[in-house]
């Protein structure tokens, strides 16, 4: 049976070469991170983009150049890290939301860190804050928020659980981080910049390569109970200015005490003055 044992001989070599490609591709992923993980892709998502400017009606700084912009830095330093980078935009183009989600959905052994800008009508509001939705996604939420908060200007507001469609809908661990308030004028001076834009690529990708470490010293409690935490619901906060504006000036005092402490319960502050629209 010559021929059938060479068949066996060649399926059996063929599989050998499959595992040895694979274990090789493995071992180079594992040894292309800085952190030591077996992480290999970062998908980034810059906010809007197109006929999508982002933020509110009447906004003078496009909120989609400066997630753009901060998105392509990130991208430079994780590259650097020895990442392996997906941008869902690399240019003013719009991209639906369901695109955005598969592309994410395409990778395994991936993050998704989702870059955007606040904006709402009421100048005084400020600070970061940082959204994840499933369990899995809280770790990466807790650093990228830690780190940026660390090395901003703007108070913290806090990380927060809500249901955006980009959180939702992805099967990878998801982060989308508000990196402070366009229509505010001391935050939007600082976008403005590209060196704070830089500086905000760098906490992000610190958060990503601390996403394991910021989570077990400074937030087990958080991690642990994460499944308490509630589902705050999407409101459109430009209907509701008038209560959210009682309510944001509460949670801004709350968040001048937290500044830089970063232990705040995720999503216990219930309201905001963001009117991000979710992509
Ligand atoms: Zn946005």
């Amino acid at each position: 049976m010559p021929t059938n044992f060479c068949r066996h001989g060649f399926a059996v070599a063929s599989l050998l070469v499959t595992l040895l490609t694979s274990a090789m591709a493995s071992a180079g992923r594992t040894a292309a991170t800085t952190d030591g993980s077996s992480l290999i892709t970062v998908v980034i998502d810059a906010g809007h983009g197109g006929h999508d400017r982002g933020g509110i009606p009447g906004q003078r700084i496009p909120e989609k150049e400066v997630t753009l912009d901060v998105a392509q830095r990130l991208r430079n330093v994780l590259a650097a890290s020895g990442y392996r980078v997906v941008m869902t935009r690399d240019g003013d183009v719009f991209v639906p939301l369901a695109t955005r989600v598969a592309i994410a959905n395409s990778y395994r052994n991936a993050v998704f860190v989702c870059i955007h800008f606040n904006a709402t009508k009421r100048m005084g509001a400020e600070g970061i804050e940082t959204y994840f939705y499933s369990r899995d996604s809280l770790p990466l939420a807790s650093a990228i928020h830690y780190y940026v908060v660390g090395g901003a200007p703007s108070a913290n507001r806090g990380v927060r659980r809500r249901g955006y469609y980009v959180l939702r809908k992805t099967s990878i661990p998801a982060v989308l981080v508000e990196c402070g308030f366009l229509t505010n004028p001391t935050e939007a001076a600082y976008a403005q910049t590209a060196s704070y834009r830089q500086k905000l690529a760098e906490e992000i990708a610190a958060g990503v390569r601390g996403r394991n470490s910021v989570a077990s010293a400074a937030s087990t409690t958080r991690v642990a109970t994460s499944e308490s935490i509630p589902l705050q619901p999407y409101i459109d906060q430009t209907k509701v200015a008038k209560s959210s504006h009682h309510r944001s000036k509460h949670s801004h005092k709350k968040s001048a005490r937290r500044k830089k402490s970063s232990s705040k319960p995720a999503g216990s502050e219930a309201s905001s003055a963001s009117t991000d629209r979710e992509g």
